[in-house]
């Protein structure tokens, strides 16, 4: 067996889906399962599938490309390069999109290749990152992408709590809901899609506030069962869909303050320490290069994270019950930034259960 490993529980992940999409069912609200956290990995995003998602989305291409097989439209979630319109046009059936140019451009690849590609505009309600700040100039492309071919108007979307932090409610999503209304009356155009965000705004559900939201595109809530406007786990999923573990190379007793003069580690930084005394540290083979050690939490709660470097991760295990040995196996549980970091380690073996 291989360590550091990724011990992957495609049960719990199928029970966390079931229990978000008949949540969201209740208001009629469908949801588009994101796969970025776990690369696009295809026997995890078949649990999303059999779980009842609606979409398969995901910001990079090369994701998408591995999902091929999975028949559910497919959404390009990060806004396209205008560089990789055909392979957007080739792996994706929808995209979300905030520039004019892009979707031109899309519209040409898609009539060259003899498709008809979705497109969802963004709307930017104050979280700064992408889509139309301005709703005049969202109906100016609006206007733009009825004439071109290739290209049909799926819908509208936001996206929020990802760069800005900014919580989604009732008064900043109502803007979508005026913005869709305005484009039936303009345009007599009805869209199939109003995407209201992510999982920080899966706290509104179930509250009667999602006024003509009828999608969500969900990633961390899927595979670790959290709302992340309050960092509140969803009740009845599970957190520990996906467990870390390392072995152990070295135990020694040793002080808790290096000997001699301190300079910088080796990130360039001057490191500080706690002094406990003489303590049993333990090291384990993984390190910065794979995954950040602020986003790990041991499951033996009495172990106490200390640091580490590229390859090295140092517990103080003083004060646990459990009596480690050498070539045992430490678990940790996994937050969002570490599941990403190392699910994209190819270092960390990937383990399906
Ligand atoms: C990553 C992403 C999501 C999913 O976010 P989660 O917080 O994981 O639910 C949704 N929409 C867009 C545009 C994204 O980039």
């Amino acid at each position: 067996m291989d360590y550091p490993r990724l011990v992957i529980n495609i049960k719990s992940i199928g029970d966390n889906v079931k229990i978000i999409v008949e949540m969201a069912k209740k208001e009629n609200i469908n949801i588009a399962g994101v796969t970025k956290v776990f690369c696009g990995n295809k026997d995890i995003a078949k649990a999303y599938v059999e779980g009842g998602v609606k979409y398969l989305a995901d910001s990079r291409i090369e994701n998408l490309k591995k999902l091929k097989e999975l028949n559910l439209p497919k959404i390009m979630l990060r806004l396209p390069m205008i560089s990789e319109v055909r392979k957007v046009i080739q792996y994706s059936d929808i995209s979300l999109n905030s520039e004019l140019d892009t979707i031109v451009a899309l519209s040409k690849a898609a009539i060259e290749l003899e498709k008809v590609h979705g497109v969802i505009l963004m709307v930017d309600l104050g979280d700064l990152r992408e889509g139309f700040f301005h709703d005049e100039d969202l109906y100016k492309v609006v206007e733009s992408i009825i004439e071109l071919k290739g290209i049909k108007l799926m819908g509208i979307g936001t996206n929020l709590t990802c760069y800005g932090g900014i919580i989604p409610n009732e008064t900043i999503l109502e803007r979508l809901n005026i913005i869709k209304d305005n484009i039936r009356q303009k345009y007599s155009l009805e869209l199939d899609v109003v995407s209201g965000g992510n999982s920080s705004t899966i706290h509104l559900l179930g509250k009667g506030k999602l006024h003509g939201i009828n999608n969500l595109r969900i990633g961390e809530a899927l595979v670790l069962g959290k709302e992340t406007a309050y960092g509140e786990q969803i009740h009845g999923t599970k957190k520990d869909a996906f467990i870390l573990q390392a072995e152990i190379i070295e135990i020694k007793e040793k002080p808790s303050i290096p000997i001699g003069d301190i300079g910088m580690d080796a990130f360039g930084n001057i490191p500080t320490f706690v002094d406990r005394g003489v303590r049993k540290r333990i090291i384990c083979a993984i390190g910065k290069q794979d995954v950040n050690f602020e986003d790990i939490f041991p499951r033996d709660k009495d172990l106490i994270i200390l640091g580490g470097s590229s390859d090295h991760l140092i517990l103080d295990g003083s004060d646990s019950h459990i009596n480690y040995r050498t070539g045992d196996i430490i678990e940790f549980n996994l937050d969002y930034g570490s599941l990403l970091a190392t699910m994209t380690s190819s270092y960390v073996k990937k383990v399906l259960n």
